[in-house]
């Protein structure tokens, strides 16, 4: 038995919509909702999820890289605030300015090149700066950021509308982290307010979001809860699942009589086994480290994942279903409302944001 068609990938854009509105009523009196839309929407296409986004009264959106920008650009015209959380390509300045793309800047250095590049090509340079409030990632040092309260001039010249900063434990709510780094970012904005009274604040991402009001200041920067992901992990998600990813059968066998199953010959299956083959293997992002481990979904059950996973396919045990399922299936979910990112993300000991990203370029894209 043969199937030509390709994975089936279902992106909701209806329930993504309903995730940025349940989001907005939670920051509501407070912050506006911004959109996270880097690395192609979290692999969900950026082209279809930022106008969605923008039709529900988005109007702040981050993406990691300049060509990242450079596409939402295109994708959502001249007049909304785009922020590179990742900076601006060195000798790329003036592509960035005369994009608008805003880009956050992290070293007192990056500033001032930024400010100065700019001025003496004319052109306007809003950016957004990025203070380590205890992320220890992208962002200025106290020190640093002394500095740049100090430095009057270049605060005078530098058209900063936003300070950002990152939570490194927002996901775990006891975290002590949390509160410390709210400290000192609070403070960090109180302090570089009174200098530039009309500067944005930013901390939280998703997760912090449900940390609650003292976390939201001006602008919230959720990503994965948009696309489903729980931003509460170890209760239950509040946000609504967006994608399917359907797997064609390509092959259906009966086992005769005991018989290894894949690459390495890892998972022997007993007599009397039916196994299913499906299209779609790691390099379409069925994360490897779920062979042995991980399930499809298909007839409303589990159907366990059986040996390695390939690069083109997985096979599945579908001894479970009864002769007339067997016979009449011919695809295999292995995302769903039922099966969700975050699950699969644990069968593969990953997390859903890498669940996301990594699937790949093979599926038919569906929108709804
Ligand atoms: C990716 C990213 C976000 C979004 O984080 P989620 O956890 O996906 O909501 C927010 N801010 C920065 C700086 C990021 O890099």
């Amino acid at each position: 038995m043969t199937d030509s068609r390709e994975g089936l990938l279902s992106i909701n854009l209806q329930s993504i919509a309903d995730n940025y509105q349940d989001l907005v009523t939670r920051v509501a009196g407070g912050a506006r909702c911004g959109a996270v839309v880097k690395a192609d929407a979290y692999g969900l296409g950026m082209s279809h999820v930022a106008p969605t986004l923008y039709r529900q009264g988005c109007r702040d959106f981050f993406v990691a890289t300049q060509a990242e920008g450079e596409s939402l650009r295109d994708a959502l015209g001249d007049d909304v605030p785009i922020v590179i959380l990742t900076g601006v390509r060195a000798g790329a300045e003036l592509e960035c300015a005369r994009a608008g793309l805003m880009p956050t800047l992290f070293t007192l250095e990056l500033l001032r090149h930024w400010v100065g590049t700019c001025a003496r090509a004319g052109l306007e340079a809003p950016c957004a700066v990025k203070v380590d409030s205890g992320m220890t990632r992208l962002g200025l040092s106290a020190e640093e950021f002394e500095h740049l309260l100090r430095d009057r001039e270049l605060l005078r010249l530098a058209d900063i509308r936003m300070l950002l900063s990152h939570l490194a434990c927002a996901d775990e709510p006891q975290h002590a982290q949390n509160i410390r780094q709210l400290r000192s970012f609070k403070k960090a904005g109180q302090r570089l307010r009174t200098l530039c009274p009309n500067i944005q604040l930013s901390l939280a991402n998703s997760s912090g979001i449900f940390l609650g009001k003292d976390y939201h200041f001006d602008i919230v920067r959720p990503g994965s809860a948009l696309y489903g992901i729980n931003p509460v992990p170890g209760t239950p998600n509040p946000m609504r699942p967006t994608v399917t990813l359907s797997l064609p059968i390509v092959q259906k066998r009966h086992l005769s009589q005991e018989q290894s199953v894949g690459y390495g010959a890892t998972q022997r299956m007993a007599a009397g086994s039916w196994l299913a083959v499906a299209r779609g293997g790691y390099a379409d992002g069925i994360m490897r480290a779920q062979g042995g481990r991980g399930h499809g979904w298909a007839c409303g059950r589990k159907l366990p994942i059986v040996g390695r996973i390939s690069m083109d396919s997985t096979t599945f045990d579908i001894s479970a279903l009864s002769a007339k399922e067997r016979e009449s299936l011919q695809s295999i979910e292995i995302l769903n409302q039922d099966l969700t990112v975050d699950e699969v993300a644990q069968y593969a000991d990953t997390i859903g944001y890498e669940v996301l990203t990594s699937l790949g370029h093979r599926y038919f894209r569906r929108y709804i």
